[in-house]
């Protein structure tokens, strides 16, 4: 096909989508609508143009199994014969069908007017089938190096193999290069398993620049080389680990399944073998991850009889439904909830504190989806994960560097473990008053402090939240190769609350704890690195903190002696379809064998002893559902993200009032190197985004939109009123001058058009109301506006802790003991009380003795400490704290004022809190 500019422009717009798919969608309905008008003009001048987009798609289309081949030729056909009307139907039938998804479970979408039956996907459900009302339909990927006209026979052959007994259908999508096989999995979020044949060639000479470019951001040179069979697997599973893929060979298959790539391999077939070993292993290789062995389990608990004498009233249901009085919450939970509620760990059920059965069984393969070596199910949110992890890796004494705006149970994570934390500050956006995420630079500082101060050893663990609130990513490869090259035993904790979906995003993945941990894997062992290593070694010595010119070189880890440690732990709830507090654990570390044990206590600590059983189920589902369409769900969500970005940005009207935060204006271009400065310019390719994403410091999460509404006169919390009060709209957090908008993989574009509908309402009232009002009214606007977005609080940094809970107040590295204070406060005879406008606050301010915090006050928003107990209280946090017109501040009772701790208390302390005493 000749790529000519003009019609390569809508493949161009393809690639500027983050997922093809729905692009391919709209080129239907392009076609659709233009052969609509054919039809009213009995073939008038949409002809060419009708021509043209059928030709685009021709070679997107090849990767899908739907319409497929046969469908597709009567398209052509029909158009050639100018059968207007035919055509129009047809295109409308299968525009509907991709539309709608409706070809998945609807035979009638496939069927030709002449088409034998046989051939189509049968959706009908097995005879004893798993209590589903028809049988899930996905694609299989044939790589063979057939010639084109026998892909038709090729497809015949597995479809003869159905058989009334299978649980699930699906149809065969043949191509026959490496880069087609990359091509499809690319583009078909329907696509579960390959099977790659021998001998197919690199290229079938594809002239498309825009696909090659494509090509080039996941197809390593070296894959041009060498077998291709086990290149391609290689590939595949990099860009989606949770494909199946079988080899098909005629060499010998014992050497091919001995080699190193057979590890991407689920099983080697030997070519003549029976087709019909294929499609059982094709199937089994799908059951493996659409089973639930928890959730299949109670299901099945649910429907057996059973007499019930624990304690637990309302399972079955007995004392619900036959109430007199509370009847109406059966009817509204259903049956089910009840009979699936029990406190029983036996009889099939296993138990989350000591699992054995299928809750272990559930967790491995929540661990094999998530990318981890072990994972753990926490029924009360990641805010107990948090927890269990602190108290599993730190002892009293400890050290845990911790960006201070992290979530607060990190805080009171150690409170409880008894870690000192040494609060990093992340970098501040001021105009918009919130922080950013921690940069690189400080943490590098805070460990060189230690190590100066010979007491990195005390250094245990790092706390990182990945991706932040308002979605700044990390880049937890290099941060990790950074630490580990000062500390080589640093335990990472990231705090990946909300970006749990990020594994199924072939972008996003290899910025997730785990997506770090494989790639770290496959560097750090090999030659290359050993290379790498020995020169950056003989150019830069021995880590030496007084090498000031080490903050600002990248630095890389010894491997021998690096120890690999790495916990993430995810709100499932958050980003995925699991019920409200269903969190996960999950393990990368290499020392396990000496943290099973107090992970086992820290465990049994915070986890209740009756956790839900829904919660648990819901954990297992939703693992199910990431493993088979995380792929196409997280696709689509990033793209209409990137959608609404676009939308309200250009849109004359809304964007006189309201904007959404590009790249560049989240992240200071320091922390830039690409200088990518949004998801999508002129200009810019798929390409700059995924270069973006291996290079910078910190990456926009798209999915998380704050959209600016200061320009409109509102701040966040009146925005977010407003939204939700008169739009039926909910929104996420809220700043001062911005709202939260947060896309996930339930939205679907008619919520972008009741959002953009919402804003584009506003915006007109707020012209009008301007307009109305005069001159008067537009000034007290344009003052409301620069209040909002000129005069903006400056958030304080962390100051220090107070010398009686130091080790060594002199020390230049800021950690303290912050159990002892928080004990102290205990004792109210140890506290004191000052208003916040009391003269004496700034006395003391001035000329001492220091004003030291009792208690946590946080603000909502930011939403994280800005006193922590046995903080000095320093005069940006009194400012702060003054211009603060928020109404929510936890741990901040404005009648008492602030509640400190007392200077003779502290004296006290001082003498008594003194070193070797303490741990
Ligand atoms: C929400 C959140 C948590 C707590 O998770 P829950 O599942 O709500 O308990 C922890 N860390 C971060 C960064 C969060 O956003």
């Amino acid at each position: 096909m000749n790529a000519s500019s003009k019609s390569a422009e809508p493949i161009q717009t393809l690639l500027q989508y983050y997922a093809g798919s729905e692009a391919r969608v709209d080129e239907w309905r392009t076609l659709t609508r233009l052969a609509r008008s054919l039809e009213a003009s009995g073939g008038g001048g949409d002809l060419v143009e009708a021509q043209r987009v059928l030709r685009e798609l021709q070679p997107i289309e090849e990767l899908h199994a739907y319409p497929g081949p046969a469908l597709l030729a009567h398209v052509n056909d029909r158009l050639h014969r100018g059968e207007w009307a035919a055509f129009q139907r047809l295109t409308n039938r299968i525009s509907g069908a991709l539309l709608t998804n409706s070809y998945r479970e609807d035979v009638s979408a496939w069927a030709l007017d002449d088409e034998a039956e046989s051939a189509l996907p049968d959706f009908a459900p097995p005879a004893q089938g798993h209590g589903q009302s028809r049988r899930p339909y996905f694609e299989v990927l044939h790589v063979a190096a057939i010639d084109k006209s026998q892909w038709g026979r090729l497809r015949a052959t597995f479809n003869r193999l159905r058989r009334a007994e299978d649980e699930f259908v699906y149809e065969v999508v043949v191509v026959g290069s490496f880069e087609d096989a990359v091509l499809a999995a690319i583009f078909n979020h329907n696509l579960q398993a390959v099977l790659i044949g021998d001998g197919f060639p690199f290229t079938l000479g594809n002239d498309i620049p825009v696909l090659q470019k494509l090509l080039a951001n996941h197809v390593p040179a070296e894959a041009r080389q060498g077998d291709s069979g086990s290149a391609l697997a290689t590939v595949l599973k990099r860009l989606r680990p949770e494909l199946d893929i079988f080899l098909t060979t005629d060499r010998d298959p014992a050497s091919v399944a001995g080699s190193d790539a057979a590890a991407a391999v689920r099983r080697v077939f030997y070519g003549p073998e029976e087709p019909m070993e294929m499609h059982l292993s094709i199937l089994d290789g799908i059951q493996d991850r659409y089973r639930t062995p928890y959730f299949d389990n109670l299901k099945h608990y649910a429907a057996r009889p059973v007499g019930t004498f624990h304690a637990l009233p309302i399972a079955r249901g007995k004392s619900v439904f036959k109430s007199n009085w509370i009847r109406d919450m059966g009817e509204f939970y259903g049956t089910n909830l009840f009979l699936a509620e029990s406190s029983a760990t036996t009889g099939g059920l296993d138990s989350l504190l000591d699992p054995t059965g299928n809750i272990k069984d559930a967790q491995d393969l929540a661990a094999r989806a998530l990318g981890g070596d072990r994972s753990f199910f926490v029924t009360n949110g990641t805010s107990t994960a948090n927890k269990i992890v602190h108290q599993a890796i730190c002892v009293p004494g400890d050290i845990v560097l911790i960006d201070r705006d992290c979530h607060k149970s990190h805080h009171y994570g150690a409170v409880m473990c008894g870690a000192q934390p040494l609060y990093i500050d992340a970098f501040p956006i001021k105009k918009y008053s919130m922080y950013g995420s921690l940069g690189i630079r400080p943490i590098k500082e805070a460990l060189l402090t230690l190590k100066a101060e010979g007491r990195l050893d005390k250094a245990k663990m790092l706390v990182l939240t990945n991706c932040t609130f308002d979605g700044h990513v990390a880049n937890v490869e290099r941060t990790m190769l950074e630490v580990l090259a000062i500390k080589p035993d640093m335990v990472f904790l990231w705090d990946e609350a909300w970006f749990g979906f990020a594994r199924f995003s072939p972008f996003l993945r290899r910025r997730t704890a785990m997506g770090a941990v494989s790639a770290l894997r496959r560097l750090l062992p090999s030659a290359a690195y050993r290379e790498q290593y020995a020169k950056f070694k003989a150019e830069v010595g021995e880590i030496d903190p007084a090498n000031k010119k080490l903050l600002d070189t990248r630095l890389w880890p010894d491997p021998d002696a690096v120890k690999l440690r790495v916990y993430e732990t995810d709100s499932v709830h958050k980003s995925m379809s699991a019920l409200r507090q269903g969190s996960i654990v999950v393990v990368a570390d290499q020392e396990w064998k000496k943290v099973e044990g107090p992970f086992k206590e820290a465990f049994y600590a915070h986890t209740s002893t009756s956790p839900n059983l829904q919660i648990i189920a819901s954990l297992d589902v939703a693992r199910r559902q990431m493993e088979l369409e995380g792929y196409e769900l997280v696709g689509k969500a990033t793209q209409l993200s990137v959608e609404i970005r676009r939308e309200i940005n250009r849109h004359p009207l809304i964007s006189k009032y309201f904007h959404c935060a590009t790249p560049a204006e989240m992240i200071p271009a320091e922390y830039r190197a690409s200088g990518l400065e949004d998801f999508v310019a002129p200009g810019q390719s798929l390409a700059d985004v995924v270069h973006a994403l291996d290079t910078d410091e910190f990456f926009l999460d798209p999915s998380r939109i704050t959209l600016l509404c200061g320009n409109a006169g509102f701040d966040g919390t009146q925005f977010k009123s407003i939204l939700a009060n008169e739009h039926d709209i909910q929104i996420n957090k809220t700043s001062r001058n911005s709202v939260l908008v947060q896309i996930n993989i339930n939205n679907t574009r008619s919520d972008m058009a009741h959002l953009i509908k919402a804003l584009a309402d506003i915006s007109r009232g707020i012209d009008r109301r301007l307009a109305d009002g005069g001159e008067s009214a537009v000034k007290a606007h344009e003052a409301r506006v620069r209040d909002l977005v000129e005069d903006v609080p400056d958030l304080p940094n962390f100051s220090h802790f107070h010398a009686a809970f130091r080790d060594n107040p002199k020390s230049k590295s800021c950690e303290g003991h912050m159990r002892e204070a928080y004990y102290l406060a205990f004792d109210d005879a140890n506290c004191e009380y000052l208003a916040l406008n009391d003269p004496k606050v700034d006395e003391r301010l001035k000329k001492g003795p220091e004003l030291v915090s009792a208690k946590f006050v946080i603000p909502y928003p930011p939403g994280f400490p800005i006193m922590v107990p046995g903080q000095v209280i320093s005069q940006e946090i009194i400012t702060f704290m003054r211009k603060l017109d928020v109404k929510e501040i936890h741990g901040f009772n404005a009648a008492r004022g602030l509640q400190l701790l007392r200077p003779d208390v502290l004296e006290a302390h001082s003498g008594s809190g003194s070193k070797g005493k303490r741990r």
